[in-house]
């Protein structure tokens, strides 16, 4: 299957999380989709269905959102462009707590949809989730994006950030969507 990020770190998260499937990054020489669907899964389809149009193989595409309880599920599918258009994680992190900035209830949900989509034009699709709060300032040097900001229930305290990679893959919403993915695809 290929997959939809051409970024090696990704591809190789990924690989691990679909155990037993044999998996490729996007070739060079495909470009990128525009992420123009209004929800998460209409971003994996579109992202997925037009891998498989330039490869013939079957494609597994994801797309992530973190999604906030007290902003109506903002920024969601526009995660990663809440700050505007070009905006860096830096940004979309400032922009996060200054729009947050008084605000009580705190809790928000990172939520990924991965798809898996076949030439016949099959899909298989799965989802994780991880609840936790948006902090009050950013803590921690790892990850990328809201992950200094984002500190899961399930965890002792720490964010995102202060986690160590494996930790954060170990329970992250991305680890729990593929893992469910690989799970559905091995019964289909
Ligand atoms: P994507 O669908 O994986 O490209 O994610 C969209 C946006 O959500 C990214 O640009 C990030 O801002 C944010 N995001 C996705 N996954 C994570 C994560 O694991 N930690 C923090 N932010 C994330």
């Amino acid at each position: 299957m290929v997959l939809a990020t051409a970024n090696p770190d990704k591809a190789r998260e990924i690989a691990a999380l679909l155990d037993g499937f044999e998996v490729v990054p996007r070739p060079a020489d495909v470009p990128d989709v525009d992420e123009t669907g209004a929800t998460l899964e209409e971003n994996a389809r579109l992202k997925a269905a037009a891998l498989v149009e330039a490869t013939g193989c079957a494609a597994v595409a994801d797309d992530t959102g973190l999604e906030v309880l007290a902003l109506d599920g903002a920024p969601g599918v526009y995660s990663a462009r809440f700050a505007g258009e070009h905006a860096s994680y830096a940004d979309n992190v400032t922009k996060l707590l200054s729009v947050m900035e008084g605000v009580a209830d705190r809790r928000a949900r990172f939520r990924t949809v991965a798809l898996a989509r076949f030439p016949d034009g099959r899909e298989v699709v799965a989802e994780g989730a991880v609840d936790g709060v948006i902090t009050s300032a950013a803590r921690g040097d790892g990850g990328f994006g809201y992950d200094p900001v984002f500190q899961p229930d399930e965890g002792d305290g720490r964010t995102y950030a202060e986690l160590t990679l494996e930790e954060k893959n170990a329970l992250s919403h991305r680890g729990r969507a593929f893992r469910a993915l690989a799970a559905r695809l091995r019964h289909t």
